[in-house]
C-alpha cells in the first residue's frame, strides 16, 4: 500500500517542499507540496525525478570496496575498516595534510551534510580541504566576511517584494539561482514584471534571462566590477546616497566616496563595452525606485576581480539604502547555525591563515581552490608532502573541477581514496 510523506528537496538550496509516494521502502513518485508555504507547490525536473533515482538500478545499495583491482560489493563493517584502514596508514606515513577531503555541493543542501564535514575534517586535523564553493562562489564569501565579519552572511534579494532587480552574471531562467534559497526563481521575475517592477540584465549574453528583462546591458566580459564602480561614483557625484537606517552601523562611507573618485562613467565605458549615459541611468534607476536590489552571480564572481564585484553589488545595495530591509537584499539565518548575522565589521573572518602548498593559494573559510587539487597530488616541491589519500563526499571532480582530466590521472598515483556517494562515479 502507497503512503504520502512531506519532505524538502535536497538537490540545490531552493528547499522546495515535495510530496513523495512511497510504497513499502521505496519512492515512486515526486509533486510539488503545494502547501509548502515556501516553494508553494514549484519544483523543477531535478525534484520530480526522485522516484526515477529511487528505483534507479545504477543507483549503488551496498558500498564498494576494491580489492584484487576490481571494485567488490561489501559489507558497511567491511568498508569501514577498509577506510580506517586506508586512511590511518597515509596519516601515519605522511601527516594529516596529505589526506585531501574534497566536498561536493550537495553537502550544503542536507542537514547531514552540513552537521558530519566539520566533524570528519576535526577528527582528521587536515587543512587539505577542497570545495565546490570554491569553484563559482568564493568571491562572494569573501567579500562578506571582509564587510561584515561572516564569510557566510549573504545577502539575497528579496524577489517577492522588491521593486527593481539589478541582476548580474546570472541566468536564473536556466538554473533556477543560486546563492538566493528561491524556489521558482523565474516564476518570482516574470511576477516582478506583472506587479509592475523593473528587471535590468547585466550579462554579455543576451540569456533566457536577458529577454525577460526591461533592460539588458551585454557588457564585456569580466568587467563588471568597473560598472559597479562607476554606478557608486554617479551615486556620490549626483547626491544620491541615502543610506537610510542603515547609517548608524556604516563606517568607511567618506572612505569609500575617495575610492570610488577615478571611476567615472566616461573612464570605464570603453572597457566594459556599455556607454557612460546608460550607466548613470542604471544609477540614477537603482536609487530612484521605491525598493531595490541588486544580485551579482557566477558570472560576476568566476572572473578578474571577482571579489571586488561582489563587495560592490552589496556597496550599491548598501548606498542606496537597501541592504537588510524588505525589497532589498535581506539576510537570511541558517537552519543549523544560530549566530546572529552578520556578525559585525572586522569580526570574526581572516583570510590566508594558511596557502597551498604548490601555487601557495591562500585559504578562505578553510577551504583551499579545487583547482588546485590536481597539482597538490602530482607535483613535488621541497616544502611539505604531496596529497596521498582522498575522501570525496558528494564530489565528482574529475567532471565538475577545473582540469578535471588532469585530477583523473593524478588520481591513479594516490595511496587510498574513498567516495561517498550514490553513484559509482
Ligand atoms: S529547484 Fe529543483 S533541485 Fe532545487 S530544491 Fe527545488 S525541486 Fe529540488
Amino acid at each position: 500500500m502507497s503512503r504520502t510523506a512531506l519532505r524538502i528537496c535536497p538537490l540545490c538550496e531552493a528547499t522546495c517542499g515535495l510530496t513523495l509516494t512511497v510504497e513499502g521502502t521505496r519512492v515512486t513518485g515526486a509533486r510539488g507540496d503545494h502547501d509548502d508555504v515556501f516553494s508553494k507547490g514549484f519544483i523543477c525536473p531535478k525534484g520530480a525525478a526522485f522516484g526515477a533515482v529511487d528505483g534507479d538500478p545504477d543507483r549503488l545499495r551496498t558500498p564498494l570496496v576494491r580489492r584484487d583491482g576490481e571494485l567488490r560489493e561489501a559489507t558497511w563493517e567491511e568498508a569501514f575498516d577498509a577506510v580506517a584502514a586506508g586512511i590511518r596508514g597515509v596519516v601515519e606515513r605522511h601527516g594529516a595534510n596529505s589526506v585531501g577531503v574534497v566536498l561536493g555541493n550537495p553537502n550544503v543542501h542536507t542537514m547531514a551534510g552540513a552537521l558530519y564535514p566539520p566533524v570528519l575534517l576535526a577528527g582528521l586535523g587536515t587543512r587539505s580541504v577542497f570545495t565546490a564553493s570554491t569553484v563559482d562562489q568564493m568571491p562572494k564569501h569573501v567579500s562578506s566576511g571582509l564587510l561584515y565579519g561572516d564569510a557566510n552572511a549573504i545577502p539575497v534579494p528579496d524577489l517577492d517584494h522588491t521593486d527593481h532587480l539589478l541582476l548580474l552574471g546570472a541566468n536564473p531562467l536556466e538554473s533556477n539561482g543560486s546563492l538566493c534559497t528561491a524556489p521558482d526563481f523565474p516564476g518570482k521575475l516574470k511576477a516582478l514584471r506583472a506587479r509592475g517592477g523593473t528587471l535590468t540584465v547585466v550579462d554579455p549574453r543576451r540569456t533566457r534571462t536577458a529577454k525577460l528583462a526591461d533592460r539588458h546591458i551585454p557588457i564585456r566580459p569580466g568587467t563588471d566590477a568597473l560598472l559597479l564602480a562607476a554606478m557608486a561614483y554617479v551615486l556620490f557625484e549626483e547626491g544620491l546616497v541615502d543610506t537610510g537606517e542603515l547609517a548608524p552601523h556604516l563606517q568607511g562611507v567618506e572612505e569609500l566616496r575617495s575610492a570610488m573618485g577615478d571611476f567615472t562613467p566616461e573612464a570605464v565605458a570603453g572597457t566594459c563595452d556599455v556607454d557612460a549615459g546608460t550607466i548613470r541611468t542604471l544609477a540614477r534607476e537603482l536609487a530612484a525606485a521605491p525598493t531595490a536590489a541588486v544580485y551579482g552571480r557566477i558570472g560576476s564572481c568566476t572572473v578578474p576581480h571577482g571579489t571586488l564585484a561582489s563587495w560592490l553589488v552589496d556597496v550599491l545595495n548598501i548606498l542606496t539604502g537597501n541592504l537588510d530591509r524588505p525589497g532589498g537584499a535581506l539576510f537570511p539565518q541558517a537552519a543549523t547555525d544560530r549566530t546572529p548575522r552578520p556578525a559585525g565589521p572586522s569580526h570574526g573572518f581572516a583570510l590566508g591563515r594558511w596557502h597551498s602548498r604548490v601555487s601557495k593559494h591562500p585559504e578562505a573559510k578553510g577551504e583551499l581552490p579545487l583547482s588546485a587539487l590536481a597539482e597538490e597530488i602530482d607535483t613535488a616541491t621541497d616544502e611539505g608532502e604531496p596529497i596521498r589519500a582522498v575522501i570525496a563526499v558528494a564530489a565528482n571532480p574529475v567532471l565538475s573541477a577545473p582540469d578535471g582530466d588532469r585530477f583523473d590521472k593524478a588520481l591513479g598515483s594516490l595511496d587510498f581514496m574513498v567516495s561517498v556517494d550514490p553513484y559509482l562515479n
